[in-house]
């Protein structure tokens, strides 16, 4: 058989732990075989990070911009447990984060569904993406403790000196203050992430603030997203036969649960983090969550919802076979080769992705599928397999 060819590469990361193993296995059983794949390989397992300072991360998130494309496995963000455990020289920060800010770029995570397992919400009959505006807001505010009766102002000095100030309130009592930011250049990228992806993905963009409440903060939000609508996406959405749709948080909510799905839900920083639990967890499983980081340009990198799955790596260290779920990272896998194909005009490579996936859903709804999906599976198991022997049976099924 003679294998698809590729045009352009992928940035292919490698990661860490358990799902570095299923990354090796997913491309010798269900890639290889198929495409000839051309990727550019950057290991961002922590030793080797640690061994070049972290210098391979930035050279990934440099050739993502390059080739547009990128797939990542998960990996480990160290902490002071992890420092001692692989004898770091630092405690390197996260690779998310530093491919995240290099290419200024937005999360997007979306579930994939099966009929094996029925969302908790029984109208839901397609995915839900939520996009989360992942800088400033309360993640970045500071806060202050206070002790006693006074006074709290804002104050802000511009570079010409003048200054805007105002009491925020006049305590009588201990209490707490905040003051968090945000900017509009952030703001403009989340906004054209987002427009970019429900383009991509031909599906309705929805955005919720509570401008009603935060008349300058919010509203901002709301503005913004607004005019780069008007400005610079009306008529491709209206081409695409997609609309945009802002609301509030509150009436957002209500209408989430009561939809059939099959939209994009961009949320700011606080409410993307909690509605984002919210939807995995009613959708059934962190296993079947898959990750896309879009930039405001249109470049895209693919990736598992979910970490590199350490409880079942350090039984998997004791010789033992684990049931781990590798399907979030078959779907990364297929959806950089499916945006590697439409840019590159390679059907073919899409054609493939398709068939990945198409094999990978028929595999569990056949009842083949991982412990953590038999544990919620609505239709007969007909075997609970390990994480190779599952991947065993999605390339038979190829
Ligand atoms: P995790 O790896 O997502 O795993 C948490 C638990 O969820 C697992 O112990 C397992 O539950 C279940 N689970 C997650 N993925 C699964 C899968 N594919 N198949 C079956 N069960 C699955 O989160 P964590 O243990 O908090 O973090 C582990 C490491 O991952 C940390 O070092 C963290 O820094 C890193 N992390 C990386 C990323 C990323 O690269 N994007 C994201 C999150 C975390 P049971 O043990 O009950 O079976
Ligand atoms: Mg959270």
């Amino acid at each position: 058989m003679s294998r698809i060819q590729m045009k352009n590469p992928v940035v292919e990361m490698d990661g860490d732990e358990m799902t570095r193993v299923i990354w090796a296995l997913i491309k010798r059983d269900l890639l290889e075989p198929f495409v000839e794949l051309k990727t550019e390989y950057y290991d961002l397992g922590l030793p080797h990070r640690d061994e070049t300072g972290d210098a391979v991360t930035h050279e990934a998130a440099a050739a993502i911009k390059k080739y547009h494309v990128g797939v990542k496995c998960a990996t480990i963000t160290p902490n002071a447990q992890r420092v001692e455990e692989y004898n770091l020289r630092e405690m390197w920060k996260s690779p998310n984060g530093t491919i995240r800010a290099a290419l200024d770029g937005t999360v997007f995570r979306t579930p994939i569904l099966t009929r094996a397992v029925s969302p908790v919400v029984k109208g839901w009959k397609k995915p839900i993406t939520i996009a989360r505006h992942a800088y400033g807001d309360v993640y970045r505010a500071t806060e202050y403790r206070v002790p006693g009766p006074g006074r709290a102002e804002l104050c802000f000095t511009g570079e010409n000196g003048e200054t805007f100030r105002k009491t925020v309130y006049d305590y009588e009592c201990a209490g707490v203050l905040q003051a968090m930011f945000n900017k509009d250049n952030s703001i403009e990228s989340f906004a054209r992430s987002s427009f970019e992806y429900a383009l991509d993905r031909g599906e309705d963009l929805w955005f919720s603030t509570k401008d009603t409440i935060s008349k300058q903060y919010d509203q901002t939000f709301k503005l913004i997203f607004q005019r780069i609508f008007d400005e610079e996406y009306r008529q491709r959405f209206a081409e695409k036969g997609i609309e945009y749709f802002y609301t509030l948080i509150d009436d957002a909510v209500a209408r989430v649960i009561r939809s059939k799905g099959g939209f994009i839900w961009a949320c700011k920083n606080y409410d993307g983090d909690v509605m984002s639990d919210m939807v995995s967890a009613a959708f059934g499983s962190l296993a079947m969550m898959t990750s896309v980081l879009v930039s405001p340009e249109g470049n895209f990198e693919y990736e598992a919802a979910h970490g590199t799955v350490t409880r079942h790596w350090y039984r998997y260290q004791q010789g033992e076979r684990t049931s781990t779920n590798p399907v979030a990272t078959v779907f990364a896998w297929s959806g950089a080769l499916r945006k590697r194909g439409e840019l590159d005009g390679t059907p073919e490579l899409c054609a493939f992705a398709h068939r990945l996936e198409k094999a990978t859903l028929d595999t569990i709804e056949s009842g083949v599928m991982t412990k953590d999906l038999a544990l919620l599976s609505e239709i007969p198991v007909k075997k609970t397999a390990d994480t190779e022997e599952f991947i065993s049976a999605i390339a038979e099924k190829l």
